[in-house]
């Protein structure tokens, strides 16, 4: 994966480690691995990856922008947070993006916002927020465990990446394409929670608790497939340059992370994300259309 410029913008993000660049001991988030979302087992740690919104909804009716009149839209100049200017400052030196993943991570973000902006009306950029074990969030505590998440409630997309890292491997997903599909799997978790859709869906969930699961494989599918829209968008308007054998592992990623793949034994029912082959088949339906309106799963 190649980018047009070097230039990483961390205006957007939130560097919570105490350890620069990830890794190190460093503080945390204020608590430990154990003060989580309610001690989930090894399966449910794995199952909770790309947890996400987890929501699901009705008819989309997203304010895309039609093809014809998109124009130069205008992203917000964001404000400088949290220890973001360190990050923005080693990212930006000569070869940093290949060096650090976490200016790689932070670049990928960056050209889904571009993109996005390009798409969606009344686009606002979201937070990345790196952080380790444990973070606050609007949506509540959450540790690692987690896995990448995104809360609609702040607009914030969450990675522990050492351990998404790990967990993506175990899953049989290497690679950085497999890591920037996720960062564009939460964003478009971002598009649906500008679009509406996040909050149609939890309504749903709430009249109708029993179809729970089946709207969340709806909304977990949705944004596979708006990863795939922004894959094409932006290789198309050559911001990144994929290659084949790239987008290849990317689509194994989303495959990777089918409920089916995480637990075999686990009965369709309680499919929270949608099956290895229908995440990849939704990731190329973006891909292939471009288009985010061909991602109505509902
Ligand atoms: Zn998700």
């Amino acid at each position: 994966m190649k980018f047009d410029d070097s230039n990483v913008d961390a205006s957007q993000v939130q560097d919570l480690r105490g350890g620069r660049g990830g890794g190190g001991p460093g503080r945390g988030g204020g608590m430990g691995r154990g003060a989580t979302v309610g001690g989930l087992g090894i399966i449910g740690l794995i199952m909770a990856v790309f947890f996400g919104v987890n929501v699901a909804g009705n008819e989309p009716e997203p304010q895309f922008i039609p093809t014809q009149t998109q124009t130069q839209s205008q992203t917000r100049t964001g404000t400088t947070m949290g220890t973001g200017s360190d990050l923005a400052t080693r990212c930006n030196q000569p070869g940093a993006i290949d060096q650090y993943e976490d200016c790689f991570i932070t670049k990928v973000f960056n050209e889904t916002n571009e993109i996005w902006a390009s798409q969606v009306q009344g686009y606002r950029r979201p937070t990345l927020v790196f952080f380790e074990r444990g973070v606050r969030t609007a949506c509540g505590p959450a540790s690692s465990d987690t896995g990448p998440f995104y809360c609609p409630g702040d607009d914030k997309v969450y990675i522990d990446l050492p351990f998404m890292k790990q967990l993506l491997n175990r899953l049989g997903a290497n690679g950085r394409n497999a890591e920037a599909y996720v960062i564009a799997h939460e964003v478009g978790h971002h598009i649906q929670n500008i679009t509406g859709q996040e909050r149609r869906v939890r309504q749903l969930q709430g009249q109708d608790p029993r179809n729970r699961n089946a709207l969340s494989v709806r909304m977990e599918l949705q944004a596979d497939c708006y990863a795939g829209v922004w894959a094409r968008q932006a290789n198309e308007q050559g911001k990144v340059q994929i290659t084949p054998s790239e987008l290849d592992q990317a689509r194994e990623a989303a495959a990777a992370v089918g409920d089916d793949r995480i637990n075999p034994r686990l009965g369709q029912e309680h499919f929270t994300h949608g099956s290895a082959q229908q995440r990849q088949e939704w990731f190329n339906r973006g891909f292939d259309s471009g288009d985010p309106r061909q991602c109505n799963t509902f």
